[in-house]
This record gives C-alpha cells, sequence and structure tokens, in this order.
C-alpha cells in the first residue's frame, strides 16, 4: 500500500481532508454536552468552509476556539433567518463551501434550516450532511423503549388546551414516541400524557452526554410524580407506543421480544412484578394473567442481585 502524500498538520486531531471543500451546504452536527462527541469530518468541514453559518456565533465561537478552528461566522436564527437567507443563498452561488450548525446537537431538528436547505436544494446547489449527535436518538437509545419504528415529536405546545390536543391526535400511534422538553414543563407534561395516552412505560433522559446525566425509567405516572418542581437542565421524554388493545398491534411490540423489552424496562425502573404487569398489560391491552406469568418468569432470570 503506497502512504498518502505527506499534509500539513492539521490544527485539530482529525486528518485533514485531501481536497478543498467542494462549494455547497453542510449541515454539522456537533455535540449536545460532551464536547468530545463531535466527528473529525465535522471538525475538517467547520476549518475548511469558506462561511459558518451558526445560531448563535458565541456558542459556535466558543466551540470551534476548543478546537483551534478560526472561521467566519453569520448568525441565522428563528429572529434573522428570513433576512439572512437571501445572503447565505448568494453565497452558495458565489461558489462558496457553507457549514449550516445550531448550538448543539443537529441542525434542522427542532433547530433553524429547514427552509435555507429546501431553497438550496431547489436553486440546485450540493447539499451534503456531516451528521452526528442527536438529543432525540440518544435518549432513544438509553430508553429501554421498542426502537423498530418511532416518532418524533418535538416540543409539545406550552399552552395546556393545545398540548391536550396535540397529545389526543398521537394517542393512537403505535410506535414509541420521542418528545422535547424544558424542566419547568416537565412535570405539566408528564401527567397531560398520563392522563391522555394512559399510563405508560416512558423514560426522561436528562442532561445527555453532560456531568449530571439522568435517565429515569417507568410509567408516565410514575414519573410525573417522581420530580419535586422543576429539574435542571434539558429534557427528552420518550413514551411508549399504544398496542390499541390488540397485542400484535403496536410498532415492534406486542411480540413477545417488545412484551419484554418493556417488562425490563419497568424492572429497571424498580416496579414489582405485580406493578409491571399492571402497566403492561395496561398500556399493551395483553391479558393481565399472561403479562404477569412472564414477567414473574423474567423476575426470576434476572437472580437476586438484578431485582
Ligand atoms: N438540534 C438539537 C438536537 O439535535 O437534539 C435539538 C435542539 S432543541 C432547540 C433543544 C432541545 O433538545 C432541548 O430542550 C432538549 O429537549 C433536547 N436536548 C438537547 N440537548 C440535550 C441533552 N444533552 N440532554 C437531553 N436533552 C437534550
Amino acid at each position: 500500500m503506497t502512504e498518502p502524500p505527506h499534509e500539513p498538520a492539521a490544527p485539530h486531531p482529525g486528518a485533514p481532508l485531501a481536497a478543498p471543500l467542494a462549494p455547497g451546504l453542510y449541515p454539522v452536527a456537533t455535540p449536545i454536552g460532551n464536547l468530545r462527541d463531535i466527528t473529525l469530518r465535522a471538525l475538517d468541514t467547520l476549518a475548511q468552509a469558506d462561511l459558518v453559518v451558526c445560531e448563535d456565533t458565541r456558542v459556535t465561537g466558543r466551540l470551534l476556539a476548543r478546537y483551534g478552528i478560526a472561521a467566519r461566522l453569520r448568525s441565522y436564527n428563528d429572529h434573522n433567518a428570513a433576512r439572512q437567507r437571501p445572503a447565505i443563498l448568494e453565497a452558495l452561488k458565489a461558489g462558496k463551501s457553507v457549514a449550516l450548525v445550531s448550538d448543539a446537537g443537529s441542525p434542522l431538528i427542532s433547530d433553524p434550516g429547514y427552509r435555507l436547505v429546501r431553497d438550496a436544494i431547489a436553486a440546485g446547489h450540493r447539499v451534503e450532511a456531516v451528521p452526528g449527535p442527536t438529543a432525540a436518538i440518544a435518549a432513544l437509545q438509553v430508553s429501554g423503549l421498542p426502537t423498530d419504528r418511532f416518532r418524533f415529536v418535538g416540543f409539545l405546545a406550552p399552552k395546556d388546551g393545545k398540548r391536550r390536543r396535540q397529545l389526543e391526535a398521537l394517542a393512537a400511534e403505535t410506535c414509541t414516541l420521542i418528545f422535547y422538553e424544558s424542566g419547568p414543563r416537565l412535570a405539566a407534561s408528564l401527567r397531560a400524557m398520563a392522563d391522555i395516552l394512559g399510563d405508560r412505560p416512558a423514560a426522561v433522559a436528562r442532561e445527555l452526554t453532560k456531568r449530571y446525566e439522568e435517565v429515569r425509567r417507568g410509567t408516565l405516572a410514575d414519573l410525573a410524580a417522581a420530580w419535586d418542581g422543576a429539574p435542571k437542565g434539558e429534557i427528552v421524554v420518550v413514551v411508549g407506543g399504544v398496542a390499541g388493545g390488540r397485542p400484535d398491534a403496536r410498532g415492534g411490540s406486542g411480540t413477545e421480544e417488545d412484551i419484554d423489552a418493556l417488562i425490563r424496562a419497568g424492572f429497571a425502573a424498580g416496579d414489582s412484578v405485580r406493578s409491571v404487569a399492571d402497566a403492561v398489560a395496561g398500556s399493551t391491552g395483553m391479558p393481565r394473567r399472561t403479562v404477569y406469568r412472564r414477567a414473574l418468569a423474567l423476575s426470576r432470570e434476572r437472580g437476586p442481585a438484578d431485582r
């Protein structure tokens, strides 16, 4: 194998790209907390782009400084997007490479960028993702809930009436649901979810990848009762889908494997066989006696140390 030609030292630990970045728009994912959660290609792209478009130049400036990257920054957020878009499209037209980042995680996911990407595509520009962290997927991965089919809902409306209507529209959804939430609204949202969706298995993932990371698993009602006041930090709520009363109706659940996953999530939250059986039977529509028998068998498999 021949050695690649020697490249000048990069300001970050990634191998530099052999060729300059092609003109186009690059949505680049950045960390959701832990600053080491950034890909080598993200660093390459940020270092090489002619322009880095970001929500807040101070936030992105700190990230870039951490990796020794000097870049031309332009802000693009909910307040100025319509005003800024033409200039960014003009830069693309002039053959520039433009990286698009948000304050944290993947741009466009409950963050600005969709209209810019849409207009860039319509104008015939290259649009290439530089993928990486997103809080929704990180939370789903640790929730213990079925992952084969899920629906990302994002933020619910802050007002009670609209939030209830949004939840009612989701009540028959059979796949796992993912919500973004804030500390001050968490308890009210969990109560509304328990009330409208039923007392299903769920997980609350807080401050993922950060020092005070915490994941609590249990039923919606248990989780709603679990906090005195508003927890600090950033939060994702993951909720199991509904069975619609038919064991095989739930996305991926209803199979033995999925029922087992729900039972195990209940055990992981510290629930007894009896309360796990109640919650899983309630949320899946499976006969309670069947679920109870299975929960008992699984609890015996776990052994005393796990219980
Ligand atoms: N684009 C981002 C992404 O890819 O995850 C999401 C941006 S949205 C404005 C911010 C919300 O994402 C927060 O209110 C919270 O619901 C969720 N979030 C972001 N970082 C998080 C973290 N470290 N832990 C838990 N939730 C997080």
